[in-house]
């Protein structure tokens, strides 16, 4: 008897009879004797409808009561595959985030796991029961709802099977698995048999929205090995697991694009030490990530001035307008420049480390495709480039290509 962990994404759930597919699923494991803990999400296009629907009453709305809001989109999945296993005559107790002890701390929107004190799943599993339970959701100390990011039931599947040292933790999705790239972009990518966690996290983090960054970043701390594969078939999928001595002899692993991206400028930024300091200070305080940054040679007769660049998700891009705008005067900068039309395009593989002339290699082939480099930026095992969101897609086929064609 196994305990297994498994996780079902928007698409898995998307209807009634892709919640009934999901239940068939489970019975199947039940049917063995193993104890299942399912994590659901929202059906498909209902958290993005939630937050459209906020947007229309105000651009900026509180961040609790978006968390009031989004936290429903889980709860009707729950409480429906439950219903649907009950169909199956199987034993089944949805969860809300709090009731599965999922405690966060206060960082509506973005919270991060504190602890998990699943003593209700224990006991629900002991008596037989299948436990659901509410993806991307939790409670502070103090009893407020939380969301933990777009993607986040990913986070509560990989930290629910850390806390109850789950035998298995299986992520099913409208996918055989993770690929060299997005399969929806580049329809010659390949299924991977195994990814290392700091290949994966890269690649989500980098735009690959198969997996949430954060929950890789769990995953690794943790130790939770977990597979990657489809509710639809049942082709084996891909392991995500600690790095092994073969994997290096692989250069590039994969290649992301992610179009959710924003670059803001800032226009002659003063010159003088400690500014850089002010106006990153003012944007973490504000909890919004920062990835790239770039900051021009100095220029500007007289004052010395220089332009710096950054690039964050555009979903805070208000935001951070919002925050520049306030200590504009009093850093004396010129003027905000926003854009949204970027992709970050990203390869990323550990056999980087050993190889040269990767660099090199990735810019020919952008050149070839006729794409223009905006900012670079490298790590040990990616390098990302930004570009024209126009030929987002035309240069990842193109880099795909050259290096795993
Ligand atoms: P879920 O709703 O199951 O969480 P997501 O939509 O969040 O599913 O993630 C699955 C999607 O991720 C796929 O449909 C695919 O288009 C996209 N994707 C992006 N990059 C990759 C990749 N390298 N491998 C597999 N899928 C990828
Ligand atoms: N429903 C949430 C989202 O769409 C969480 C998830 O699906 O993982 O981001
Ligand atoms: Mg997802």
């Amino acid at each position: 008897m196994a305990l297994i962990v498994q996780k079902y994404g928007g698409t898995s759930v998307g209807n009634p009879d892709r919640i009934k597919n999901v239940a068939r699923r489970v019975a199947k494991y039940r049917e063995k004797g193993d104890q299942v803990v399912v994590v659901v999400s929202a059906m498909s296009g209902v958290t993005d409808n939630l937050i459209r629907m906020a947007k229309e009453i105000m651009p900026l709305p509180s961040e609790r009561e978006m968390d009031m809001l989004l936290a429903t989109g889980e709860q009707t999945t729950i409480a429906l595959t439950a219903m649907a296993l009950h169909a199956l005559n199987i034993q089944a107790m949805s969860l809300t985030g709090a009731q599965a002890g999922i405690v966060t701390d206060g960082v509506h929107t973005k919270a991060k796991i504190q602890n998990i004190t699943p003593k209700q799943v224990h006991n629900l599993l002991d008596d037989g029961c299948v436990v659901i339970v509410a993806g991307f959701q939790g409670q502070t100390q103090e009893g407020q709802i939380t969301t933990l990011g777009r993607g986040g039931s990913d986070l509560t599947a990989i930290a629910l099977a850390a806390a109850l040292k789950a035998d298995l933790c299986q992520i099913y999705t409208d996918v055989d698995g993770v690929y060299t790239a997005d399969p929806r972009l580049v329809p010659n990518a390949k299924k991977l048999e195994e990814i290392s966690y700091d290949e994966m996290l890269e690649l989500a983090s980098l735009g690959a929205k198969v997996m949430q960054s954060r929950s890789v970043e769990f995953a690794k701390k943790f130790g939770v090995v977990f597979e990657v594969r489809s509710s639809l078939n049942d082709n084996p999928g891909t392991i995500v697991k600690e790095e092994t001595e073969n994997m290096e002899s692989v250069v590039i692993r994969g290649v992301s694009l992610d179009k959710n991206q924003a670059k803001v400028t800032l226009a002659a930024v003063p010159d003088k030490p400690g500014v850089a300091a002010r106006i990153f200070k003012a944007i973490g305080d504000g909890a919004i990530n920062v990835d790239m940054i770039v900051q021009t040679a100095s220029h500007g007769a007289g004052v010395p001035a220089t332009d710096i660049s950054f690039t964050l998700d555009k979903s805070d891009l208000l935001k951070t307008q919002k925050v520049l705008s306030g200590i504009q005067k009093d850093i004396g900068f010129r003027e905000v420049i926003p854009d949204e039309k970027i992709g970050k395009l990203s390869i990323v593989g550990v056999g980087m480390r050993s190889h040269s002339g990767v660099a090199a290699k990735m810019f020919e082939s952008l050149a070839q495709a006729n794409v223009n480099i905006d900012m670079i930026s490298t790590s040990e095992i990616k390098i990302s480039v930004v570009i024209d969101l126009a030929k987002g897609e035309q240069a990842v086929k193109a880099v795909h290509e050259a290096f795993l064609g």
